[in-house]
Parts: C-alpha cells; sequence; structure tokens
C-alpha cells in the first residue's frame, strides 16, 4: 500500500476546511493561542516504514494522550493490581465529568478520564515514578528527547478546579493514599508534554506489535496479553463519550487529547497520528476524526 499517497491525499482533503468548525481548546491561554490553520498525520508500520504529512513534525500538547503512557507505566509496574483502584468500562460521559464518582465511591470508570488518570498517577507516585520517569518512557519510545511546557503544566494547576474537586473526591473515599497536590502535580504535567504526529506514530508504536518495543530488539514494553487489553481500552474508553461513534466510524483502537492530537492503532500493521487543534463537543479533534475516517475507508484498516 503506498501510505505516503494515501496521506497526502488526506491532507489535500482536509486543508480546505481548516479553521471553518470546531473550537481551539480555551480553558488556558497556551492552547487558546494555538493556530486552527494547522493539520499534520504520520504513521509508522511494525516493521518500521514511516510515512506523514502536512504538519506532521510540529509538536503539540498531547494532553490526554499522556494517559495512554501513564496507563502503561502503571501496567508494567502493578500488573493486575491495579484494578482494584480503576475500573475498565466506558464512562458514556464528558471526561472530567463527576458524576459517577459517587455511585462508584470513588473508583473511576476507567484510566483514560480524568479521574482515572488521577487515579493512576497516585499508583505511579506510590511506586515511586513521577514525570521524569515518563519523560524518559516516551522518548525511548521515540527515540528522540521529548519534553514538556512548564507554562501549560503551571496554568492547568491554576485552572483545573474539576481536576481538584474529581482528586479531592476519590481522595474523601480513601481511594487516593498520596497528598492530593502531590497525585495533581504530576498528572498536571504529564499534560503538558509535547510531542509531534511523528513522535507520537513511533512512540505508541508497541501497541501494534504485542507490546515490543518500537526501537529496542527484544524489549517487551508490556506483555501481549497487556497490549491488546491497552487496546481494548482505547476503543471503549479512549475518546470518552464520543468512543461509541469512533467505533462506528473509524473501527480502531483511539486515544485523543484537547490538543488535537489522535493516536489510532492497528494492529499487526501500523500506529498512526493525526493532530489538528479545532475540537468538536466532546473534545476530539474534529478534522482529526475526519481524517482517521478517511484513513480507514480507504486503506480498508479496521479491526472489524
Ligand atoms: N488537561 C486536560 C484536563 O485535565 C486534559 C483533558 C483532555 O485532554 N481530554 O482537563
Amino acid at each position: 500500500m503506498n501510505f505516503q499517497a494515501i496521506l497526502d491525499d488526506i491532507v489535500a482533503t482536509v486543508k480546505p476546511q481548516l479553521g471553518a468548525q470546531g473550537q481551539v481548546a480555551s480553558y488556558i491561554p497556551a492552547l487558546a493561542r494555538v493556530s486552527p490553520q494547522q493539520f499534520g498525520i504520520a504513521l509508522r508500520t511494525c516493521d518500521g516504514l514511516e510515512a506523514a504529512s502536512g504538519d506532521f513534525a510540529t509538536p503539540f500538547s498531547i494532553q490526554s494522550m499522556s494517559k495512554l503512557f501513564s496507563l502503561t507505566m502503571a501496567m508494567q509496574h502493578l500488573g493486575d493490581a491495579l484494578w482494584q483502584r480503576i475500573g475498565r468500562e466506558p464512562s458514556g460521559n464528558p471526561f472530567n465529568s463527576l458524576v459517577q464518582l459517587e455511585n462508584e465511591h470513588g473508583k473511576p470508570r476507567n484510566p483514560f478520564i480524568n479521574a482515572g488518570a488521577i487515579a493512576v498517577a497516585d499508583r505511579l507516585l506510590s511506586h515511586g515514578d513521577g514525570v521524569g520517569q515518563l519523560l524518559e518512557l516516551l522518548s525511548a519510545l521515540c527515540n528522540e528527547p521529548v519534553h514538556l511546557d512548564p507554562e501549560v503544566a503551571q496554568s492547568e494547576a491554576e485552572t483545573g478546579f474539576r481536576n481538584h474537586a474529581l482528586a479531592n473526591f476519590m481522595k474523601s473515599f480513601g481511594k487516593l493514599d498520596n497528598p492530593v497536590a502531590a497525585v495533581l502535580d504530576l498528572y498536571f504535567h504529564q499534560c503538558a508534554i509535547r510531542m509531534s504526529c511523528q513522535q507520537m506514530a513511533r512512540a505508541a508504536g508497541y501497541l501494534c506489535r504485542d507490546g515490543r518495543h518500537p526501537y529496542r530488539p527484544g524489549v517487551a514494553v508490556v506483555s501481549a496479553s497487556q497490549a491488546r487489553r491497552v487496546n481494548a481500552l482505547m476503543l471503549t474508553c479512549g475518546t470518552y463519550d464520543a468512543a461509541g461513534e469512533f467505533a462506528y466510524r473509524i473501527g480502531l483502537p483511539c486515544k485523543s487529547g484537547v490538543g488535537g492530537g489522535i493516536v489510532a492503532v492497528v494492529p499487526d500493521q501500523l500506529t498512526l497520528c493525526v493532530w489538528s487543534p479545532a475540537l468538536d463537543a466532546s473534545g476530539n479533534s474534529l478534522l482529526g476524526m475526519q481524517a482517521l475516517e478517511l484513513f480507514a475507508a480507504r486503506t480498508g484498516l479496521s479491526i472489524f
């Protein structure tokens, strides 16, 4: 398959629509000033072949895409014990919703909504890990140094009233072991990590190759069954209350972030990342979703 031609064609198709629909995340200045006139797409196959088009090398705020890698780290360290504190069911609610936490006694529905990622951050801290370890993991996975934006981390902390509420609520149920401030500090810093589409397509590579490291032969990031399970969680929970729509229209495990990135996995074939900052009502990139739909239709690649 000529992936380069397909990606170029997708860029040509979506470009005329740039800026026409959706809203760039505006809850912090550093995201509000990102131009919506940007679109990038990159993929890397299991064999290491790459194709990329548009603004694929521009770093953007990965935001909730970081939840994929914090979950991966927690699975590495804790295995199934992780699931004592976090569920595995889609929430059907916005990513920052509080409503289900009370009925579930402070146990988040899944690791990809904010409450779940905050619970994962707590588990990582108890294991002695912080944002430094997360940056190390990401840098190794994409074979290039990955950094975070301190301004974004600071703004996240200053404006993250709902995240403070979620963390305090979980703490009140005894579901966070570490101080709320420390847990949120890790969560806000992980949201502030910056990567390009190309780096993200590379970094997620272990998810299309049964957990094997994309750049280190013989190294398992997670086991094959863990990789399969992360993919299952991405499909059912990775795009929040739009997960059903993503499965219907695209049919691939995906993880999105309010920076406008979406990473998708075609098991045993490739990983793909799209980025365009304007979001739909669920907080997923509008043109990113459209591009993934075009990709699935043109390549016939879908898990169904
Ligand atoms: N920083 C954002 C938040 O915590 C991340 C949300 C997202 O990317 N969906 O609300």
